[in-house]
């Protein structure tokens, strides 16, 4: 349905104070009106379920997210809530014994955050939903569904229907689709999902074990012709997780089958099922995840495999790229540059960065057949033991090697541009840094007359970490990324690269 069928009906909400409607109040939209409440941007969340759903799904906060969040403040929260684990030990469930260590506290020169936080998805929404709530700068509204979305120059048009099926128009200058992977803002851009599915049925089950189980090291696997793996995601709850074969996803799971699946991953002994679910795997995207003024963030845009734990993560770091871009565009920078470097950034975090681990790791732990995983596990124990082997695949899967090699808003040719502000600080704060070393007067002057509010002026602590002892100015854009660089800079190219990088006129 388009706004235009419900023309007339009132305008609930005030285009000049809520400039940006969210469609989803999943773990994606929650954290894009978060980061938008940072930048000081109001926002409304149409969601169509009553509450937030109880379903655990996404079980692990990679240390990447872990940034965004103490970005926004919230980090100690989730904390206080999850286990912070610092060195993942997968075991074999039939001997107990050590398969590899991933170590994250080798991250710990380059991130304040060198861990992940396993915490069901459920209280990763509840706790961001009690962080927005505390900003007072976001409206969220249960029981409101988008049923369809126009737009033009200006703005868009929303049409939402409330509880009792009542339809209302609502106006804003943007709108954000993170309605999730059947998203309705996606069918208004005329975008489907593309890509493929993979030839595998998966089987999800989480369990209550009440008993010494709870103990055992996890994460627990099966090297079986099906693989089978289980972790404990919070005392007493665990899920087990692996392949079936095409008939087993027919139909419903038998529980003899769950009990023989818990009995061998977690061992023989009482459990209590509390929810499970099987499914197909994909990878998918939109081919674009902007147009005009409508995005896409999190599943709306892109859905991915499960293996690497990675689907609900890249769906934040969607939110914390586009939300200080949505600010600066509402606040006089140029609408499409920054719009359309949000689309051309997360695409390539997606396509280049999740997609290919979780191809990875689904061919390798889904569906190759146990004749070739054998020996392939066998090369990749070896290879973990070459420290630069083992340090690639931490930092992919803590999604700290998500750089950006395109985007309309890098100029120059710097090979810092798009990649990771080297002072860990500067990762953790949601504002600009303008980074100085070795300035002349120009060069200062220049710095603190960008005309931007909220750029602060830092001196680099240790010029070894820019690998440049040459006088130089680096801007970092809210999101941690190095937006511009320039050696031996003059007052003209730090102004000019620093406006450009956060999408102002130079
Ligand atoms: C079984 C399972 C296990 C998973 N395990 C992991 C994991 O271990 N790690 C990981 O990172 N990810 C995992 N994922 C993926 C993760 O759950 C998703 O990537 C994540 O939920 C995406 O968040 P989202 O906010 O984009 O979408 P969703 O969580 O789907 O939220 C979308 C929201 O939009 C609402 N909505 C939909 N249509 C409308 C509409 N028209 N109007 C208003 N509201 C609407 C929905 O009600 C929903 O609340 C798993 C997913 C599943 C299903």
């Amino acid at each position: 349905m388009s706004p235009r069928a419900c023309r007339g009906a009132a305008v609930i909400v005030p285009d000049s104070q809520t400039p940006v409607i969210i469609a989803g109040g999943g773990p994606v939209g929650l954290s894009l009106a978060l980061g938008l409440a940072r930048q000081g941007v109001r926002s409304i969340i149409f969601e169509q379920a009553a509450e937030l759903p109880p379903f655990p799904r996404a079980i692990v906060v990679l240390t990447r997210t872990l940034e965004v969040f103490q970005s926004w403040d919230v980090a100690d929260a989730f904390r206080a809530r999850g286990e912070f684990v610092q060195t993942v030990r997968p075991v074999s469930a039939l001997t107990n014994k050590q398969l590899i260590a991933i170590d994250f506290s080798q991250l710990a020169d380059e991130t304040p955050s060198a861990g992940v936080i396993v915490l069901p998805q459920e209280t990763t929404e509840k706790l961001l939903l009690q962080e927005l709530r505390r900003t007072g700068m976001c409206e969220v509204r249960f029981n409101y569904k988008l049923i369809g979305a126009t737009q033009d120059e200006s703005g868009v048009a929303v049409a939402v229907a409330g509880e009792n099926g009542e339809t209302q128009e609502v106006r804003a200058r943007f709108l954000v689709g993170a309605d999730g992977a059947h998203s309705a803002v996606r069918a208004a851009m005329g975008l489907a999902l593309e890509g493929m599915t993979y030839p595998a049925h998966v089987f999800l089950a989480d369990v209550g074990i009440a008993d010494e189980r709870d103990n055992l090291p996890w994460p627990r696997v099966v090297a079986g012709e099906r693989p089978r793996g289980a972790i404990r995601f919070e005392p007493g709850r665990w899920r087990v997780i692996g392949s079936l074969s095409p008939e087993q996803a027919e139909g419903t799971l038998p529980q003899a089958f769950l009990g023989e699946v818990v009995r061998e991953t977690i061992g023989s002994g009482p459990y209590t099922l509390l929810w499970h679910s099987t499914f197909t795997i994909h990878r998918r995207h939109a081919k674009t995840f902007r147009k005009g003024r409508m995005l896409l963030a999190g599943d709306a845009g892109h859905l991915n495999s499960p293996a690497g734990g990675q689907g609900m993560n890249a769906g934040i770091q969607d939110a914390h790229n586009l939300a200080w871009k949505l600010a600066f565009a509402l606040r006089g920078g140029n609408v499409d540059l920054l719009l359309d470097s949000y689309d051309a950034e997360r695409h390539q975090a997606i396509t280049e960065g999740v997609e290919r681990l979780t191809e990875v790791l689904t061919r390798f732990g889904l569906l190759m057949p146990k004749a070739m995983r054998n020996p392939i596990g066998a090369i990749l124990r070896r290879a973990l033991s070459f420290r630069v082997f083992a340090n690639r695949l931490v930092r992919a899967a803590s999604m700290l090697n998500t750089g950006y090699w395109r985007s309309p808003l890098f100029l120059g040719k710097s090979s810092l541009l798009g990649k990771r502000a080297p002072q860990p600080e500067l990762l953790v704060k949601y504002t600009p840094t303008l980074v100085l070393h070795r300035p002349s007067p120009d060069v200062l002057a220049a710095a603190h007359d960008l005309g931007i509010p909220d750029v602060e002026v830092v001196r680099a602590h240790d010029w070894r970490r820019w690998r440049c002892a040459l006088p130089f100015a680096a801007l970092v854009r809210p999101d941690g990324v190095v937006g511009s660089f320039h050696r031996n800079p003059s007052g003209e190219s730090v102004h000019n690269g620093a406006r450009g990088a956060l999408g102002f006129p130079t």
